[in-house]
């Protein structure tokens, strides 16, 4: 019988009543492996109401004591890793180290949130006027909301309620339905770890639990991580209703190599950068930008033989590299985008469809593909494909290669690889991307400092995690106080007139 994925609400898991359900693929071998109940919006309110009600004693704990939780939080990830991640590759198909990788990273997040006394603290001036001290404090927001993709189904939940938690507030989260165990897993070792019953909660579902969750009058803030269409439409709804939003979108991540680069360490960079994970990572590179002739050909010779050469088939052989797409329908969608670059004119140096690895033939699988002489005219240039594609649009200077970045849509990511300093920082500054990697091909920032694109990639003023994280997930609140009382300072009627000025 096929297994069926609960909600987890008020400490345990609650089996979704919903007649509807979503299959979750193991992509390997392109079988059901489970159903993900999809919720109702009574049972997505149900997990709202609950958090409400988990609110006053969770917020009006010692940041302290709540700190220490998520120290014993950490240690179960730790603990549990391996588990974690053999949960995440069996339903997104990336290889074992990979997923690794992404628990890894997961916990630097938890490990963040563990300094919640110290990152809470407020500002405070003495004497701002006689006797009159000023000073700030954080307060929780209250039930917060996350809605996440499928590609870091662990690690981008974190990004969101560890902050959260550790500022006092409460949660829902809203994992993607297309590889929900993992995270339903991780919310057992919340609850062992001391977080309070209802403090954290999941439901399952698609659409129609996003807008239960975006529409309910006690959700104060919606995280959202996930493609650029939907993040537009999750921040303009909740922003509407008057909820603090962050939302993160898709990217389309360049990496220019200029003359000077290390070639060797350029092409091992561009091989882990676009072929990783399949090309299902938001900071993955999906254009190659070298600059001038010599230097595109070179760049080419060296890619070519290692593209052809990428060992492609399922997560738990250590000899992959490469693992299948997370469905059917998205291979569909990536061939879908080779053909539209051949149409348009790109050459086609390496065709990754029909690609078959044995024993494994219904898999999700695709090889790596490579154009050249790609063009900002062709969709393949314009839009996130999200798969191991890669595009070289060759470029003559520096000049192009920035106006070329600059002009497109997406702002996430983007990488340089030169010897020259001078050019790299002159690069820092004038490129309009959130994230910037100087010989650095995936410049994913460390959990301590905070992580979001520009333009169509982020929606919102805050990014996520790190410091904005508890920026975002707190309200700020300034007092103004008078000791002792006994000092008279008489009437003022005119604006500033504390006294002194
Ligand atoms: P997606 O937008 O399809 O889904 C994300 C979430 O939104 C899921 O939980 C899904 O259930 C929900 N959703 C889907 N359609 C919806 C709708 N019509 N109304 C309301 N909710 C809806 O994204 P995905 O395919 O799961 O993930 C891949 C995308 O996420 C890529 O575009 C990638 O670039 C992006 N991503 C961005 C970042 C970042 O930090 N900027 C990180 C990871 C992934």
């Amino acid at each position: 019988m096929t297994q069926r994925l609960d909600n987890f609400i008020g400490g345990s898991r609650v089996a979704s009543r919903s007649g509807r359900t979503a299959p979750v693929f193991d992509p390997s071998t392109g079988e059901v492996r489970a159903e993900v109940g999809l919720s109702t919006p009574e049972e997505v309110a149900a997990a709202i109401e609950t958090a409400k009600e988990a609110l006053p004693g969770w917020a009006g704990m010692r940041p302290l004591k709540r700190a220490r939780i998520m120290e014993r939080f950490r240690i179960l990830l730790e603990d549990n890793q391996e588990e974690i991640a053999r949960l995440i590759s069996t339903e997104h198909g990336k290889m074992f180290a990979d997923a690794l990788g992404e628990v890894a990273r997961g916990i630097e997040n938890v490990e963040y949130a563990c300094a919640a006394p110290q990152l809470l603290k407020g500002e405070h001036s003495r004497e701002v006027g006689p006797h009159i001290d000023s000073w700030t404090l954080r307060q929780p927001l209250g039930v917060c909301a996350g809605i996440t993709p499928f590609n870091f189904p662990v690690m981008v939940p974190l990004w969101m309620y560890p902050s959260a938690l550790a500022c006092g507030n409460t949660f829902v989260l809203k994992p993607s339905e297309r590889d929900p165990s993992a995270p339903l897993f991780v919310m057992e070792l919340a609850r062992k770890a001391g977080i309070p019953d209802g403090v954290l909660n999941l439901v399952n579902g698609d659409k129609e639990a996003v807008d239960t969750i975006l529409h309910h009058p006690d959700v104060a803030a919606v995280s959202f991580v996930g493609s650029t269409p939907i993040a537009k439409y999750i921040y303009a709804t909740a922003a509407a209703e008057g909820k603090r939003v962050q939302a993160l979108g898709g990217a389309k991540n360049h990496m220019v190599i200029m003359p000077d680069a290390d070639m060797d360490q350029a092409a091992d960079a561009l091989m882990g950068a676009v072929f990783g994970s399949a090309g299902e990572r938001c900071m993955a590179i999906s254009v190659a930008v070298p600059v001038g002739r010599e230097t595109a050909e070179e760049l080419r010779r060296r890619l070519e033989p290692r593209i052809r050469a990428l060992k492609v088939g399922p997560w738990n052989d250590p000899e992959n590299e490469m693992g299948p797409l997370v469905t059917a329908e998205h291979l569909q969608r990536v061939k879908g985008y080779i053909e539209s670059g051949i149409e348009e004119g790109a050459e086609l140096v390496i065709d990754g469809r029909g690609l078959t690895v044995p024993g494994h033939e219904n898999g999700f699988f695709i090889g790596g593909t490579f154009f050249d002489h790609v063009t900002p005219r062709m969709r393949i240039w314009q839009e996130e494909i999200f798969g191991p594609v890669l595009s070289m649009v060759r470029v003559e200077d520096f000049e192009e290669a920035v106006s070329l970045i600059n002009s497109h849509t997406f702002g996430n990511g983007t990488a340089i690889f030169t010897r020259d300093g001078d050019v790299a920082r002159e690069f820092a500054d004038r490129i309009e991307i959130g994230m910037v990697g100087i010989n650095v091909p995936i410049p994913v920032p460390v959990a301590w400092h905070s992580f979001g694109g520009w333009k169509d990639s982020l929606f919102g003023a805050h990014a996520i995690y790190g410091p904005d994280s508890f920026h975002f997930y707190t309200r700020l609140k300034t007092v103004t106080q008078r000791w002792p009382t006994g000092i008279r300072s008489g009437v003022a009627f005119n604006f500033g007139g504390t006294g002194d000025h």
